[in-house]
């Protein structure tokens, strides 16, 4: 098959049509964080825009697009040379093979530069010429977001909070092993290193344990998303119960040091360096991925985000405050995967993703950040359809599931009107929904017949609009 056909030039590159470029042209960069926990759906998100702002043809309601005024756009080299680079083509290679299958998610920071030419708009025009918007997009783990809160904590204060949430009745089925190791563990002998890399692998085991059941809070991030710090002592610690004796060979003195030396040469770094200099974010959630898993999912994701977003606005006092240059001025909270429901829920679930935002929103408002909560799919992998069960009529999605390759209808139940009928038993401990189940099937991407215009999906050109299309005016 023509690759070049199928893809409809979504590979393009620097220098292709782009002559006269560079010369002299008027230029900005705009840094744009992608963040969500593991699964979110980031990869395919940027995936998923990068392909949509090559191609714009599905992207009436970026205006930019839409009045035609982005003249090229392309991939640049990045101004970063520390930072590895987002697999673009691997990712778009994986989502339009002959068998589409879903790329590799994300593990750790990558990022990648779109720049386009844009022409001015409105009473600019005729005064000025086109224009070059360099698009920085920076992927990053929601994870490491979690790690905030770790800097103002010394190791004691963090380890008897970390074995209090093990023992905490949503988590204990999770830490059974590693709880039994640590009341085992006398953390006043000598530190030996087997012994650390058991009780650092049951920590991690119990953190990986209690993300698969659908929790979302599992500091220290890099447990989970090491990315290349595998292995490395600053993680190979864990909580410990503190003894009485704790000289300076102990178990207990060697990870109060390699805890500060997480926060000294993972935690600080990662917010010096990346984090700080974000000008727009968008941080996306599998509110559908946690209503399936059952009220404590959802109630643990709310907790999450609202650490995740208290980065957005320290305290005045936090350590942070000082070393955030640039404010962050636009931040949308994006529900994925609606094209797992029929259109007519979607509104309810963009209204869930608002709700389980509502308190850190409130604080991003106070200072002065734009935000926004939509439901989207960055790859739409569903059609709708309407059938008839029971005499009555209801609306389905139909796509390829993924673990068949069958086509399979879906009805995946109904998101009631009001979000709190989600928040609220959550937030009391429920352990189950009482009168509804809610399903979700994962699906396969769809085959896609050569189009060159771009991926389809749900509302990506409304979240982009809201994240950069004031820079494109
Ligand atoms: P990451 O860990 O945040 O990078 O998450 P990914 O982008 O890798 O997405 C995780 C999984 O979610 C994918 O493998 C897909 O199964 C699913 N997914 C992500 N985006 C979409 C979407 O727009 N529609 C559908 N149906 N599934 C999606």
């Amino acid at each position: 098959m023509d690759f070049d056909r199928l893809t409809g030039g979504l590979f393009r590159r620097v220098g292709e049509a782009l002559d006269g470029l560079g010369s002299g042209l008027f230029e900005n960069s705009v840094r744009l964080g992608v963040t969500g926990l593991s699964r979110a759906g980031k990869t395919v998100f940027i995936t998923s825009l990068v392909a949509n702002l090559l191609e714009r043809g599905r992207m009436p309601q970026l205006r930019a697009a839409a009045e035609g005024r982005i003249q090229a756009a392309y991939l640049q080299p990045q101004p970063d040379h520390t930072i590895p680079r987002f697999a673009y083509e691997d990712h778009l290679a994986a989502l339009t093979a002959a068998e589409p299958h879903w790329p590799e998610s994300t593990r750790s920071i990558s990022t990648l530069r779109l720049s386009m030419r844009v022409a001015p708009t409105g009473l600019l025009t005729g005064w000025s010429g086109p224009r070059v918007v360099h698009l920085d997009i920076v992927d990053y783990p929601g994870e490491w977001l979690l790690d905030l809160p770790l800097m103002n904590q010394e190791f004691r204060d963090w380890s008897r909070d970390a074995i209090a949430a093990a023992r905490a009745p949503a988590r204990a089925p999770h830490a059974g092993a590693f709880l039994a190791l640590l009341d085992a563990t006398d953390a006043s002998r000598p530190l030996d290193e087997p012994t650390a890399r058991t009780l650092a692998g049951a920590f991690t085991a119990y953190l990986a344990a209690a993300r698969a059941a659908g929790l979302s809070s599992v500091a220290p991030g890099r447990f989970l998303m090491p990315g290349d710090l595998e292995g490395s002592p600053a993680l190979t610690f864990s909580p410990l119960v503190r003894p009485e004796v704790r000289d300076a060979t102990s178990l207990w003195r060697a990870f109060d040091r390699r805890f500060a030396a997480y926060k000294r040469v993972v935690i600080d770094p990662f917010f010096r360096n990346h984090f700080a200099r974000l000008d727009r974010q968008v941080v996306l959630m599998d509110a559908l991925g946690a209503i399936h898993d059952g009220p404590r999912a959802v109630e643990d994701l709310r907790s999450a985000m609202a650490e995740i977003l208290a980065c957005f606005r320290p305290g005045e006092r936090s350590w942070l405050a000082p070393i955030l240059g640039r404010r962050i001025d636009r931040i949308l909270f994006a529900a994925t995967k609606a094209d797992h429901l029929h259109h007519a829920q979607h509104g309810r679930l963009a209204a869930v993703a608002e709700a389980l935002v509502k308190d850190a929103r409130a604080r991003a408002l106070f200072s002065g950040a734009e935000t926004r909560a939509l439901s989207i799919a960055s790859l739409r992998a569903t059609v709708e359809d309407t059938v008839t069960r029971n005499g009555r009529a209801v609306d389905v999605v139909r796509g390829r599931s993924l673990d068949t390759g069958e086509e399979v209808a879906l009805f995946p139940g109904d998101l009631p009107d009001d979000p709190a009928a989600i928040l609220a038993p959550a937030r009391h401990g429920s352990a189950d929904w009482t009168d509804t189940a809610y399903r979700v099937t994962r699906f396969a991407p769809p085959k896609l017949l050569g189009t060159g215009e771009g991926l389809p999906h749900i509302r990506l050109d409304r979240a982009a609009e809201f994240l950069i299309g004031d820079r494109l005016a």
